[in-house]
């Protein structure tokens, strides 16, 4: 392919719109263009990449069995309603009606039209197990797109759905389907770790995520070293940990706190550290205030809080809600006094001594509270994320905390959709009985951005060679002979024999032009083609990860680049 026919806009400088690196490095190796808040148009570099990851998704799924079909963007609101979702699934379902005034929303998933489709086609327990997959078009009206590709309202998506006869059916989808995800993520060169995770809005017994591991991922993942637990601090239960009761005998007192409002604020000018002060959050769960107490070290869990209270939606207090239930600005609420509102406690709070608390009035904090004492109507549960330190739930071991990126989810779904919408079956004694689900996504451009976040230098993007948008770049230098061309193309044509993706830099530009966007792009072998070369019969293959340069002889060099590509291409 030659570079000069493809629209390539590389960037110079850095975009000022983007925060990480791999947002940046799609836009400078113009691979992807914004056209609103996360919606992008995918060029042909960014489109080879998902391409590629596509294909590899395709061969492994299609080995596991699963069969690919294309169900429609947009869906009619009566299958949302069926479950309930038309409702619970918020701001975030795209919605919109036709020209008769008909709701239809742009599928942010596919349960409700895939388990539709089943219910109709699927009678006999000879049609089962079935699994049914699709790349395709989603749409999510999320409240902060960003990141570019990584968290796009418009994205790309593999989603899958198994439909079995029995429990212990959809346990053995769900494996193999887990094992299928291990084998994908691994093809396309990632980092990554399958972590336990919350089921989230989709629902379900139980569920996986398949983590990147990376600084710049929203996710943080509890690991634990000694027996291999992994899971979002999310879903990551948290064991009590036993705390030496202190003196606990002070009489609680009101303080001036003039201005301080924030953790950081108040525990400076009280002098205590962060674990000693007891932060009140006001939420409405379902339209109903709730007041959460956490240690101003922790952080909030609103999916174990949603969990507790069996809460639908779930939103933070806005400020004046905040100063009409506790009587004073944000920054001040406190549990002592507050009536109206339901008091929620994390365990932890209970052992903190001389805990400092808002005093629902302005600049006034309370001092020495015991909160078992001081707050006896407070309902104590696990409320809050895991935090490094904390016990390993299996093992008790401290766990740690990475960051990950979240590219696959899996879940097990039981009959939570099929009772809905009652998709059922006849068994061999010929009752009828629910299917029992499984759905499994993959962020298809999230993972190809995920990609840059583990390989990319200061240079660019780094491409493993099975996603990379080509597999070798060749590199033609000034051409006074006449000669440099003719043998690039039949390198080029050599190359392409032999099953490479082969990209030719036939633009007219001084070879420093070539050499920065041929990093910056970031395929995975860079061939200098040059007449001093050509005449000393010596090639130049530069890797790009390393920026080894190794000298082969022209009529050996295909041979070669082909032998170092074709094992990594092969699954
Ligand atoms: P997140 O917590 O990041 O919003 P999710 O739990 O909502 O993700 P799923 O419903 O499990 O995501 O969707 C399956 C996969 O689709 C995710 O694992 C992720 O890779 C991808 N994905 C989800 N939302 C987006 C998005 N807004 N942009 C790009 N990819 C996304
Ligand atoms: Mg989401």
């Amino acid at each position: 392919m030659r570079q000069s026919r493809l629209l390539i806009p590389t960037l110079r400088d850095e975009p000022g719109e983007a925060e990480i690196v791999s947002h940046k490095l799609m836009l400078r190796a113009g691979l992807i263009r914004k056209v609103a808040a996360g919606v992008y148009t995918y060029l042909p570099l960014g489109l080879r990449v998902i391409r590629k990851v596509e294909r590899i998704i395709r061969e492994e799924l299609n080995k596991a069995g699963a069969q690919e079909v294309l169900m429609p963007i947009a869906s009619p609101a009566e299958l949302w309603q069926e479950t309930g979702r038309w409702d619970f699934y918020g701001k975030e379902l795209f919605r919109l009606k036709d020209r008769h005034e008909r709701d239809f929303c742009l599928g942010p998933t596919h349960e409700e039209v895939i388990t539709d489709l089943v219910r109709r086609e699927v009678r006999s327990y000879r049609q089962l197990p079935a699994n049914f997959y699709q790349i395709q078009t989603k749409f999510r009206d999320e409240i902060r797109p960003r990141f570019g590709l990584m968290r796009g309202r418009e994205f790309i998506m593999k989603d899958a759905y198994s439909f079995d006869a029995d429990e212990a059916g959809a346990a053995e989808s769900y494996r193999k389907m887990y094992e299928a995800y291990r084998a994908i993520f691994t093809r396309c060169g990632l980092n990554f770790r399958p972590v336990e995770a919350d089921a989230g809005l989709i629902g379900g017994s139980s569920s996986h995520e398949f983590m990147v591991l990376a600084e710049t991922g929203e996710e943080g993942i509890a690991v634990c070293d000694a027996c291999d637990y992994a899971a979002n601090v999310e879903r990551a239960e948290i064991q009590p940990i036993a705390q030496a009761a202190g003196d606990n005998i002070a009489e609680k007192r009101l303080v001036p706190t003039p201005g301080k409002k924030t953790v950081e604020d108040v525990t400076a000018f009280l002098n205590v550290p962060a674990s000693q002060l007891v932060k009140t959050l006001l939420y409405l769960a379902d339209g109903k205030p709730v007041a959460i107490l956490v240690r101003g070290d922790h952080v909030v869990n609103e999916i174990k809080v949603k969990k507790l209270l069996g809460a639908v939606d779930l939103a933070m207090a806005d400020p004046a809600a905040v100063e009409t239930l506790t009587g004073a600005p944000v920054g001040f609420a406190g549990p002592i006094g507050l009536s109206g509102v339901t008091l929620l406690a994390d365990l932890s709070v209970k052992d903190v001594t001389h805990a400092v608390v808002g005093g629902n009035a302005a600049d006034r904090h309370w001092v020495d509270v015991s909160p078992a004492r001081d707050v006896p109507l407070a309902r104590y549960a696990d409320l809050r994320n895991a935090m490094a330190g904390d016990p390993c739930p299996r093992c008790a071991t401290p766990l740690r905390i990475v960051r990950g990126i979240e590219v696959g989810h899996v879940f097990m779904l039981g009959t939570k959709y099929s009772e809905k919408m009652k998709a059922t079956y006849l068994d061999q004694q010929g009752q009828e009985k629910f299917i029992v689900m499984g759905c499994y996504g993959i962020g298809v451009g999230r993972t190809a951005a995920s990609s840059i976040e583990q390989n990319h230098d200061a240079k660019g993007i780094i491409w493993p060679a099975p996603i990379a948008p080509f597999h070798v770049h060749l590199l033609p230098l000034m051409d006074k002979s006449g000669k440099v061309m003719p043998a690039t193309l039949a390198l080029e044509a050599e190359l392409e024999k032999k099953g490479l993706d082969v990209l030719v830099d036939d633009r007219d530009e001084r070879p420093g032009v070539k050499f920065n966007d041929a990093d910056l792009i970031g395929i995975p072998y860079q061939i200098v083609i040059g007449e001093k070369g050509l005449t000393q019969s010596q090639i130049e293959l530069k890797e790009r990860r390393t920026g080894t340069v190794t000298k082969f002889a022209p009529a050996d060099i295909a041979l070669r680049v082909a032998e170092l590509v074709q094992p990594i291409l092969q699954a």
